[in-house]
């Protein structure tokens, strides 16, 4: 933990994308401050020997005094909360979720929180507005703390939304979680949440056999902390027909997004060979990260 200081950054503002600027100035208002003529993920600049970012040589420039900025994709179900929360706690960098602001806006009693429920609940995507709305809301409460750097997950769920993105900052790298298709469906309904820590869960046990040629792969569940256990609820939107609708609007609307980062060089491909605990030491090793406390724990 405790790492941030030690990685450094930039961010590039730009003007606003189209007429629908006004909406969207919070977004732009909430990163221009960071503002700086080089956009730079600084990798060997001695400040953090946990972490050696060296992420892909083409996103490596210049140092300066910037923390990352990540996004992560992949279909509903994949594990983005999971693994953005881990790197959040290993980086310290905020892991911010653009569906947790949308449930946070529903379980508000705020205006929209009607007509959030829904869409949501629909397993349909709220509104580009509405979305960056929510997001430039939750930057300038980071940045009024002092918060800088950040790990996206659930957002840019599609072109416009990455457009607008790359309209006012630079985004470092994004990571393509990819988990069999098989596997979608099953880890959405044995997702649990604490709900008094937010704490994510899964109590499904996915066990594929080996078929075809195509080899079998095995995910352990992934159970709750003894303090958790009582507190666990389902997400409204993990039925099986609203997670086929989500799985549906991915394909269409966020796949193109996957096009998006990758014509610029910044998509990794990550393809989940198993489990957390599979996984994470080799998403760490994809990313060039260390986790010492991992290794601590291991050797014990
Ligand atoms: P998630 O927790 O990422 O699965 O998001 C839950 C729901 O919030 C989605 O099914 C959408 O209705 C809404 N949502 C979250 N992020 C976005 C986004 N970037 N654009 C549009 N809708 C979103």
């Amino acid at each position: 933990m405790a790492v941030l200081s030690r990685c450094s950054r930039a961010v590039t503002a730009a003007t606003t994308p189209n007429a629908a600027a006004a909406k969207f100035s919070y977004l732009i208002r909430a990163l221009s401050p960071f503002s700086s003529s080089s956009s730079t993920f600084d990798a060997d600049n001695g400040l953090n020997s946990r972490i050696k970012p060296a992420v892909l040589g083409t996103l490596k420039r210049e140092p300066k005094d910037r923390n990352v900025q990540w996004v992560f994709l992949g279909c509903p179900g994949v594990g983005k909360g999971t693994y953005a929360s881990r790197l959040s706690d290993l980086l310290g960098i905020p892991h911010i979720a653009t569906g947790d602001l949308v449930r946070d806006e529903l379980a508000s009693s705020g205006p929209l929180s009607s007509q959030l429920k829904e869409i949501v609940n629909q397993g349909k995507l709220v509104s580009d507005e509405i979305i960056i709305d929510l997001l430039s809301k939750r930057l300038e409460a980071g940045e009024a703390k002092g918060e800088s750097g950040f790990i996206l997950d659930g957002f840019p769920r599609t072109v416009r939304q990455a457009e607008i993105l790359e309209g006012v900052t630079d985004i470092d790298l994004v990571i393509n979680l990819k988990l069999r298709e098989e596997a979608l469906l099953a880890k959405c309904l044995g997702r649990r949440i604490c709900s008094e820590c937010g704490g994510n869960y899964n109590v499904a046990c996915i066990d594929i056999k080996a078929e075809n040629g195509k080899p079998g792969m095995y995910m352990a569940p992934l159970p709750p902390p003894p303090q958790c256990a009582s507190k666990l609820i389902t997400r409204a939107d993990d039925t099986e027909e609203v997670v086929k609708q989500r799985l549906r609007i991915y394909q269409a609307m966020t796949l193109p997004v996957e096009d998006f980062y990758r014509s610029r060089g910044k998509l990794l491909e990550f393809d989940l060979p198993g489990g957390v605990r599979e996984s994470w030491p080799k998403l760490l090793h994809a990313l060039n990260l260390e986790d010492e406390e991992d290794k601590q724990s291991a050797a014990a």
